[in-house]
Formats: C-alpha cells, sequence, structure tokens
C-alpha cells in the first residue's frame, strides 16, 4: 500500500491541526507512522486519500454499526435536512427517540439529548452530585468516560485514591473529588463504601470495557455495585456510551439483566451524526432544569438531524443484526486465537458481543494493571502487518474492535489470514 497522500495530508494537516487531527487516537501515536485519511466508507470498508480500500474494524469508533452510509440511515437524513436543520425549539421526532429509549432500555424514565458521550457522562454526575447533594464520584483506572475535568483521573494502584488529574489544564480541585478504584476489584468497591459510602454521589462504569481493550465484567461486580449504591443512597451510572445498542439493542444492562440508577448513551444511538443522551430514573432526571436546580443545556441538543439518523439506527437492530454480530464475533474470536496459538507469541483474545481485543499479554486482561502489562511494540508491528494487508484495526492496544452488520464471515476468515500472517512475520 502507497500512503503518499495520506503522508503529504497529515504533513498539511499538522500545521493548522495540533496532531494533524481533531482527536487522538487518530493520528496513530500510539503505533507509530501516519494516519491514513479517507475519502469515503461504504458497508465494511474504507476508501482512503492514497487509493486504497480497508477492511474497517472500527467502525468510527463504535457508531457504524450497521455498517458504513446504511441506506435507510442515509436516505432518512437527506429527507430531514431538507425541512430545516436546526430549530432551537422542541420538535416531535425527540419525543419519539426519548420513548424509543424507554422501551429498549426500561431503567431510562427520563433522558436529555446532548451532542457526544463526555456531555451525556459530564451532566449525568452533575445530575447525580445534585440529587445526592453529596460530591464525590468513584471512577474506575482504565475506564474512560469522555474528557470532562473531573473525569480525566487515572488511580494510583491498590486501594482508593484520591484524584490525580491525567491532563494538563486539569486543576487538582476539579480532580480531588473524583476516586479511583482498579476494575472488578469487588472487595475494593466493598471497603470503599464502608469507609466513605455517605460521601459518595456516584460511581460511573462501563458495564463492558471498550476503552483498555476489551474487558468483560467478572461475575458479580456490576450487580455488587449497583447494589452498594443503592444501599448508601449513590447513583450508579452506567456509561453505555460504547456498549449501548451494542451488546443488545437494550445495552449491556439488557445482556446482563441489569437495572442502573442512570445510564449515558452515545455512538450507535446517533447512528453517526453527533448525537448522545443521558438519563434514568424520574426522581433524578427531575432534578434537571428547567424542572430541577441542576442546569445543563445545548444549542444543538436533539438536532432534527441527528435524531433522525438516530431512529432510522434503532429501527433497525433486529434480533437477526445481533444474532449476526455474535456469529462474526465467535468466528473471529476463534480465528485470532488460531493465529496466536500457531506463532507461538502469547496473547489472548478477549471479546463480548461484536467488540473484541487481542491483547498481547501473558494472561487474561481484568484491569488496568493488567492491560499495561500488554508488550506494545508487538501491538505496533501487528498493527502495521494488518494495515499492510488491508484491515483498518483500532491503532492502539488498548481500544476495542467493532464489527458491524455489514460484515461477512468471510471477512472474519480475512482480518484472520491478515493477523495470522502478521504474527507469523513477528516471529
Ligand atoms: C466514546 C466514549 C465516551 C465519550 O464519547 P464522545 O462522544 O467521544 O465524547 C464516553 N464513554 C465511553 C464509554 C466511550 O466509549
Amino acid at each position: 500500500m502507497n500512503e503518499n497522500v495520506s503522508r503529504a495530508l497529515h504533513e498539511r494537516a499538522s500545521r493548522r491541526l495540533p496532531g494533524g487531527v481533531n482527536s487522538p487516537v487518530r493520528a496513530f501515536r500510539a503505533v507509530g507512522g501516519s494516519p491514513i485519511f479517507f475519502e469515503k466508507a461504504r458497508g465494511a470498508f474504507l476508501f482512503s486519500a492514497d487509493g486504497d480500500t480497508y477492511l474497517d474494524c472500527i467502525g468510527s469508533w463504535g457508531p457504524a454499526i450497521l455498517g458504513h452510509a446504511n441506506e435507510r440511515v442515509v436516505e432518512a437524513v437527506q429527507r430531514v435536512a431538507t425541512d430545516g436543520l436546526s430549530f432551537g425549539a422542541p420538535t416531535e421526532r425527540e419525543i419519539v427517540f426519548a420513548e424509543r429509549i424507554a422501551a429498549l432500555y426500561p431503567s431510562i424514565e427520563m433522558m436529555r439529548a446532548v451532542s457526544s458521550g463526555t456531555e451525556a457522562c459530564m451532566s449525568a454526575l452533575r445530575v447525580a452530585r445534585g440529587f445526592t447533594r453529596r460530591d464525590v464520584i468513584v471512577k474506575f483506572e482504565g475506564c474512560y468516560h469522555g474528557h470532562a475535568d473531573a473525569l480525566l483521573v487515572k488511580a494510583g494502584s491498590g486501594a482508593a485514591t484520591f484524584g490525580v488529574p491525567d491532563s494538563a489544564g486539569v486543576s487538582s480541585s476539579a480532580a480531588n473529588n473524583t476516586l479511583t478504584l482498579p476494575y472488578n476489584d469487588i472487595e475494593a468497591l466493598r471497603a470503599l463504601f464502608e469507609a466513605r459510602g455517605k460521601d459518595i454521589a456516584a460511581i460511573i462504569v462501563e458495564p463492558v470495557v471498550g476503552n483498555m481493550g476489551c474487558v468483560p465484567p467478572a461475575p458479580g461486580f456490576l450487580e455488587t455495585l449497583i447494589e452498594l449504591c443503592a444501599a448508601h443512597g449513590a447513583v450508579s451510572i452506567l456509561d453505555e456510551v460504547m456498549t449501548g445498542c451494542r451488546l443488545a439493542p437494550g445495552g449491556a444492562q439488557q445482556r446482563f439483566g441489569l437495572k442502573p440508577a442512570m445510564t449515558c448513551l452515545g455512538k450507535v444511538v446517533g447512528g453517526g451524526l453527533p448525537l448522545a443522551a443521558y438519563g434514568g430514573r424520574a426522581e433524578i432526571m427531575q432534578q434537571v432544569a428547567p424542572l430541577g436546580p441542576v442546569y445543563q443545556a445545548g444549542t444543538l441538543s436533539g438536532n432534527p438531524v441527528a435524531v433522525a439518523a438516530g431512529l432510522a439506527t434503532l429501527d433497525q437492530l433486529t434480533p437477526a443484526l445481533y444474532e449476526h454480530l455474535e456469529a462474526l464475533g465467535a468466528r473471529l474470536e476463534d480465528g485470532l486465537r488460531r493465529g496466536l496459538e500457531a506463532s507461538g507469541i502469547p496473547g489472548v483474545v478477549q471479546r463480548v458481543g461484536s467488540m473484541i481485543t487481542l491483547f498481547f499479554s501473558e494472561g487474561p486482561v481484568r484491569n488496568w494493571g493488567d492491560a499495561d502489562r500488554c508488550d506494545r511494540k508487538r501491538f505496533a508491528s501487528w498493527h502495521r502487518g494488518l494495515l499492510e494487508r488491508g484491515v483498518y484495526w483500532p491503532p492502539s492496544q488498548f481500544e476495542a474492535a467493532f464489527l458491524s452488520g455489514a460484515h461477512t464471515l468471510d471477512d472474519m476468515d480475512r482480518i484472520s489470514a491478515a493477523s495470522a500472517e502478521a504474527l507469523q512475520a513477528l516471529r
């Protein structure tokens, strides 16, 4: 593959955009080399500015569950756009959207539409603090909930530690009410509630982590979390921005039978346009302005075109789609594992539904400590090997790959073959 055009575009972009991109992971820093620029996407494929075609395993980082440029979604966007792009006033379509979300997510009695997952998580926490009149929030090491100040915090190891900002520009005061715990550590969770239960406003968690690579919850972890919150008057928040409508139409909470107090949605619910939402129990959401004292607003919130794309996507979340995604995932999981075994290179494949990661790790990855021990150099070489074979995999060891309804079982075999070859070249 000849990436000359992309390289030139990246050079040009870098003069006006930090790192040449509008979101950091796109810059390929974790794997080296320069990012590929794209002109077009259709179904399971991406078409680069260099004239190459890639089998896409990123799906715009989650939204493209139906594949790219899905006909019905594009048609809805075109039709609704001709009636006006934004009114700054309510529309019936927003009610339909909230009703559909409530039908899919019985825990979301009321919701508010926003424009990004970052906004959804930031706002949900503000509401939880307003509702409980407490300040402390708890997150897990390695979970990502967007880039709001209070959430850009990582932990020390072991027991809960007071937050230290993870990014320059985040004041210690914005971060020091954020406590962090290791993911999947039920004992640490219990100990924290014993010590600080009456101070905790909310716990926010990715029910299946995608943002340290794909890490499933340990049995009982999420159930315990929700129970402890309820017992101590804290708000449990499932951040389903990634898992929502991906692991089931009703997200991880449907898949695992959970009922959180609040939920954040994004990615799939917007069908590729900027649309996200947060919601939950009515008595909590009644705190939101103009009904209650917690302020939260947005000029483009519930944008008609974005909501139309979201609805056209929700319309197509059929049982057949999820059966297909499960079959694709199982086939790819098996194929990647065989390639690893044949190569003798240590690694594990972790998957939940259509989220999957190959970790260059000696054993299972259950939390950030495990993820952090992966061989990132090896990942970078493997990633390069996949690219050279026309497979566009997330350019970081710590990002899950996503499959879509537009993929076929043959596509899975092609990815497995590319991986096996790339692994052989690494030995
Ligand atoms: C992507 C993501 C976010 C942030 O959403 P943006 O739309 O990128 O702001 C929040 N939480 C999780 C779990 C995500 O995967």
